[in-house]
C-alpha cells in the first residue's frame, strides 16, 4: 500500500482535528494540527506584548518569527501536545483569546511562509494527515487525498461551546458563536491564502453525520487512494 498525504481543510470547529486524529490512529500516519502552530505563534506574540486586542507589532513579529520552534510530542495518554520553544503550551493555546489572535497573525504573509515551510518539511516522507485552512491549496497542492469539511456555524459553535463548558462553566454561547463567525470571515477574506476548497477536494458536510458515519466515508476514500497504482 503506497503512503500518501491527506489534507483536511475547513472552517473552525467543524471537527477537522477529530477526523484527522482518528484517521491517523487507524492508519498509523503522523497527525499534524496546523491550527495549533498558528495558535502557538499567537501565544508567543501575546506573551511578548506584540499583539493586543487592537494592534499587532508586525516589525517585532517578523524579527522573531525564525526563533519560534514548534513541535508535537506524544504524552502519556498517547495524545500529541504542542510545544513552543521546548515548553508544553497545549492547554494555554486553547483559549478564545489565543484562537482569535491566531486568526489575526495568520493573515501575515511572513508568518504563513515560515509555518508552511515547517509543515512541508514534516510531510516530506508522506504518511501524514494534516489539518488546517490551506493544506490542500498551498502546503500540499499535490496531496493524494483532500477533504474540505463543513458544517453550519450554529452546529460548530454548539460543539465548541459544549467542549469549553466542560472546562469553564461561565462560557457564553453567543460569544462562542460570534467568535466562530468572526474567524470564518477573517479566514475567508484575508489576502494571504484565504480559506477555500481546492478544486480536487472532496466536500463533506458533517452537520448531520455521526462521528462513525464520517469516519467510514473517510476510510473508504483513504483505501481507494492508497490502492491506486
Ligand atoms: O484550527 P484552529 O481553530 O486551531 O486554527 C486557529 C486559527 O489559525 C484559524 O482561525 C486560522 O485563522 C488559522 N489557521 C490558518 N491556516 C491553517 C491553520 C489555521 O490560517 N493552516
Amino acid at each position: 500500500m503506497k503512503k500518501i498525504v491527506v489534507a483536511i481543510d475547513g472552517f473552525s470547529s467543524c471537527g477537522k482535528s477529530t477526523m484527522a486524529k482518528e484517521l491517523a490512529r487507524e492508519t498509523g500516519y503522523i497527525y499534524v494540527d496546523t491550527g495549533a502552530m498558528y495558535r502557538a505563534v499567537s501565544l508567543f506574540c501575546i506573551k511578548n506584548d506584540w499583539m493586543t486586542d487592537t494592534e499587532m507589532n508586525e516589525t517585532e513579529i517578523e524579527k522573531h518569527i525564525h526563533s519560534i520552534r514548534i513541535e508535537f510530542r506524544t504524552n502519556a495518554q498517547g495524545k500529541a501536545d504542542t510545544y513552543l520553544n521546548g515548553v508544553n503550551v497545549e492547554t494555554e493555546i486553547r483559549t478564545l483569546e489565543v484562537a482569535n489572535g491566531a486568526s489575526r497573525v495568520s493573515t501575515l504573509g511572513f508568518v504563513r511562509k515560515e509555518l508552511v515551510r515547517q509543515q512541508q518539511l514534516m510531510g516530506e516522507k508522506k504518511g501524514i494527515v494534516m489539518d488546517g485552512r490551506d493544506i490542500g491549496t498551498v502546503v500540499f497542492p499535490n496531496a493524494e487525498l483532500k477533504i474540505f469539511l463543513t458544517a453550519s456555524p450554529q452546529v460548530r459553535a454548539q460543539r465548541r461551546f459544549l467542549e469549553m463548558k466542560e472546562k469553564d462553566d461561565s462560557v457564553n454561547f453567543e460569544k462562542v458563536l460570534a467568535n466562530v463567525l468572526e474567524r470564518d470571515d477573517r479566514d475567508q477574506n484575508r489576502a494571504e491564502s484565504p480559506l477555500r476548497k481546492a478544486d480536487d477536494a472532496i466536500e463533506i458536510d458533517n452537520s448531520d453525520l455521526s462521528p462513525a458515519e464520517q469516519q467510514a466515508i473517510l476510510m473508504n476514500l483513504f483505501r481507494e487512494r492508497t490502492a491506486l497504482d
